[in-house]
């Protein structure tokens, strides 16, 4: 299977803007409210299609389903591409929310995994905010008299965050993210959301977003408290490689400046995030470039591939302990 590159699912949303298009390139129409674009998905409803190649206009699920041993090898049986890769322009905060465990899918329908993500800054406006946890105390009666109106805020751990930050957020922790931020997410393959405030904003026809304030308070685990933004680990003394997120939902590494590295051969699917400059992966029998907001993913049975990268370059690898996954 050749190295895969998908076209962006586009979505709007009030708080969306235009730096998909000014900063990363994405193919947007004339509107100024492009929020996300969907970069690997394999959801109901939303699922990417290849761009590149021999398997251009084949589909993530069709893939999937014809050969899942090739792309996602010792995780075929969880029967889905297990990532779920979006960029995100916050021109205007999202909304309060909170994303269920796999806890929740016995219960509800529409949780089919739980939705850990984990967010890292490529642009923040001056004072720009995140809002990641509850403070110490908050419990269900509280967050849920305060949510009623603009004091829910006094509820959140918030702080301002700057370009290369990354905030990783278990499924179960109420967060929102600010204003004048630019993002790459990766999540797990589920875009469950339950809002718990909206600020009182009303859409462009003056109507208010749905709430879930009984369903957020049901998903919200309460133990979980503040969470502040990570500190990157050193990976075996090579400073340009950092690793950023290692749970059981997934492991996230960061590859920064000009060097030639090798994806681990694990059998397992990555996905490789270009965050800034340049980067080529090539194997014996494919050659992908990758400019900054392009994504790729290595499928789980390939050759050995190599990753060069340009002085600027920073770069996300990102795959699923297979071990551990739907925890
Ligand atoms: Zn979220």
């Amino acid at each position: 299977m050749q190295l895969l590159k998908f076209h962006p699912i586009l979505k709007h949303a009030l708080w969306g803007g235009r730096r998909l298009r000014s900063v990363l390139n994405k193919p947007l129409g004339p509107d100024s409210d492009y929020a996300e674009s969907w970069d690997v998905a394999d959801l109901p409803g939303d699922i990417s299609i290849v761009s590149r190649c021999r398997l251009a206009g084949t589909s993530l699920r069709q893939l999937v389903e014809s050969d899942p041993d090739t792309l996602l090898g010792s995780q075929a049986s969880f029967g889905r591409f297990p990532l779920l890769i979006k960029f995100l322009d916050a021109s205007k905060r999202l909304s309060i929310q909170v994303h269920p465990s796999a806890a929740m899918a016995g219960r509800r329908p529409e949780v089919t995994t739980g939705k850990a993500e984990t967010w890292v800054v490529l642009q923040a406006d001056p004072g720009s905010r995140v809002y990641a946890g509850l403070k110490p105390g908050v419990d269900a009666q509280t967050l849920r008299e305060a949510a009623r109106g603009p004091e829910i805020v006094d509820c959140l751990h918030s702080y301002t965050v700057q370009k290369g930050d990354c905030i990783s957020l278990l499924p179960g922790t109420v967060h929102a993210i600010g204003e004048g931020l630019l993002l790459a997410e990766v999540q797990e393959p589920n875009n469950v959301t339950y809002r718990l405030s909206d600020w009182g904003r009303v859409d462009a026809h003056g109507r208010p977003r749905e709430l879930h304030l009984d369903l957020a308070l049901e998903a919200t685990n309460f133990n979980l408290g503040p969470v502040n933004p990570v500190t990157p680990i050193i990976v075996d003394g090579d400073e340009s490689h950092q690793r950023l997120v290692a749970t059981q939902h997934f492991v996230v590494d960061r590859h920064v400046a000009a060097k030639a590295w090798k994806p681990a051969d694990d059998n397992r699917p990555h996905v490789l995030i270009q965050l800034a400059g340049s980067s080529t992966v090539t194997t014996h029998d494919d050659e992908c470039s990758l400019q900054l907001g392009e994504t790729v993913v290595l499928p789980a049975s390939r050759p050995e591939a190599t990753v060069v990268s340009d002085e600027d370059s920073i770069l996300l690898d990102c795959w699923v302990d297979e071990l551990r996954i739907g925890c």
